[in-house]
């Protein structure tokens, strides 16, 4: 049963600790504060008849709502579904009617985006509505006693960077425990402030550190919008001990006036996630003597997986770590045969963290969830020390004249090159070669071909140096900041 009270028991152990802050208002709520919002907000959702089982959902910008939302769903057994307001019209109706919500919460900037959706699911405004205005009426509210550690608690619709979002249906158990995970693997204490900038509808945002830091009792500072410099300012001025960023954020982090002055006197470490970090960003806070690492993980199993010291990073570079204490991995190949040290095979995780279920997709569950393994869709390697690297997705894997090519080697030295600020690699079909490596190119100054391709005939075997090389402004992204391969793909086909 600790699965499901554990925030009633944080509330009572840190009840006047400032909890969350909101970095454009500056409102801070501490930890019994918190308790009474959630605890307004469940007794509304029974009065509204939602129960166990029933979804509600949340369309809002970064805002305390969404510790509102899940807390109130912990205390009924009701499962949180936060929506993604980057979504298109179309998106948001595929995602609204996959899971059905009984109420939708909507900020006001998103009230126009909702109307045309659907009407008919209950929809609550929620800056205006009455569970924030009467807060003080109700101050306790008995928790449902019949939920179980299996129960779900959120539904996180995955990136979609592989095709539809599929409703990810996290339980009480694989919350609590990546926090658990979380705080022991990554010395997490109640000490530790996160500025919370990745969006909370992603598991990004709510996962990786927001939730870890209020089970332990950290505090948790709400950044609604990304604009690189005010991140920098803020996470000076709230003395932010650890942040996560995607590295597209980095990227467009690192290049601010605001990054090249700050020192950032309290921050233990800079972290990296969600997607494969350019080796770049990693020496602009080694040059400034700033700890930064790499995570890795996925909706659908934790997220966290792995600890790497950052004093570790120059040593193993481009390693994500060794496994959780609460993890276990094993990267297999094609028989289904764990591979030898440095031989790359698919990475499978195990734990009380993994997901339960994907969300009306059957099919799907069980390509995915195999006797308990996630079974990622990522390829790695493991070196004889037991330190992991991510080689990049499975599907992405090239096969061109019968030779295996792993595009993040070949965009990683693309990168590396001073002149060019983003590159993707993938594979293109090809009659005589099966497939051939293509190579998509931002420079950030004057960059030819020809200079793309010497650069690459410096370091790589011949097979890996891409005979299609596309110049282009910028790559496209994901609602996350992800590079889009499979739209990049889809546009280069159109057009040749
Ligand atoms: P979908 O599952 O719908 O295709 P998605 O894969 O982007 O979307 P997420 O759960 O948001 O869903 O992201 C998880 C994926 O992000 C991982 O499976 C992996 O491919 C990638 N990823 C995460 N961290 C890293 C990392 N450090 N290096 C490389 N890739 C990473």
């Amino acid at each position: 049963q600790y699965a499901v009270d554990w925030f009633q028991n944080r509330v009572n152990l840190s009840p006047d600790k400032s909890a969350v802050i909101d970095s454009e208002t500056d409102e801070q709520f501490t930890y019994s504060e918190l308790n009474e919002r959630a605890n307004h907000l469940a007794q509304y959702f029974v009065e509204k008849g939602i129960g166990k089982g029933d979804r509600v959902a949340l369309l809002a910008p970064n805002h305390v709502s969404y510790f509102d939302f899940i807390f109130a769903c912990m205390k009924i057994g009701s499962v949180f579904v936060p929506l993604n307001w980057r979504l298109s019209i179309d998106e948001l109706s595929y995602v609204i009617n996959d899971c059905s919500p009984s109420l939708i919460g909507v900020h006001p900037e998103f009230q126009e985006n909702i109307k045309k959706v659907r009407t008919e699911y209950g929809i609550i405004d929620i800056y205006a509505n009455d569970y924030v205005n009467d807060l003080h009426a109700r101050h306790s509210f008995a928790p449902v006693e019949n939920i179980a550690e299996s129960d779900p608690l959120a539904m996180i619709y995955t990136g979609g960077t592989t095709g539809k979002p599929k409703g990810a249906v996290l339980s009480h158990r694989s919350i609590l425990w990546n926090a658990t995970n979380t705080i022991i693997s990554w010395n997490l204490t109640d000490k530790d402030v996160t500025l919370t900038c990745l969006p909370m509808f992603h598991t990004g945002g709510l996962n990786v550190l927001s939730l870890p830091l209020l089970l332990i009792g950290g505090k948790v500072v709400i950044s609604p919008a990304f604009d690189p410099s005010k991140i920098v300012s803020d996470l000076v001025n709230y003395q932010c001990t650890i942040v996560l960023c995607v590295p597209t954020m980095y990227h467009m982090m690192v290049q601010t006036e605001a990054f090249q002055q700050a020192t950032f006197p309290d921050m233990n470490v800079f972290l990296s996630g969600g997607a494969p970090c350019p080796h770049k960003i990693y020496t602009a806070f080694r040059d400034k003597g700033i700890a930064f690492k790499e995570g890795y993980g996925l909706t659908e199993a934790g997220p966290n997986n792995f600890f790497i010291d950052p004093g570790e990073t120059e040593r193993k570079v481009g390693s994500v770590g060794k496994p959780m204490i609460f993890n276990k991995i094993k990267i297999v190949n094609e028989k289904g045969q764990e591979t030898h040290s440095n031989e790359v095979g698919e990475l499978l995780i195990r734990g009380n963290h993994a997901f339960e279920f994907y969300w009306k997709k059957e099919q799907q569950t069980g390509e995915t969830l195999v006797d308990d393994w996630v079974h990622t869709g990522d390829l790695a390697k493991q070196d004889e020390e037991g330190y992991v690297y991510i080689v990049g997705r499975k599907k992405d894997m090239i096969i061109t004249g019968g030779e295996n090519v792993y595009p993040l080697e070949i965009e990683h030295w693309l990168e590396s090159h001073e002149g060019i600020s983003e590159a993707a690699v993938l594979g293109l079909p090809d009659e005589k070669w099966g497939e051939i490596v293509a190579a998509f190119v931002v420079p950030n100054s004057k960059l030819s071909k020809e200079e793309v391709k010497q650069h690459c005939e410096k370091k790589l075997s011949r097979y890996k140096i891409p005979k299609k090389i596309i110049l282009l402004d910028e790559l496209p992204k994901t609602h996350v900041g992800k590079i889009n391969k499979a739209a990049l793909k889809e546009k280069t086909m159109n057009k040749t």
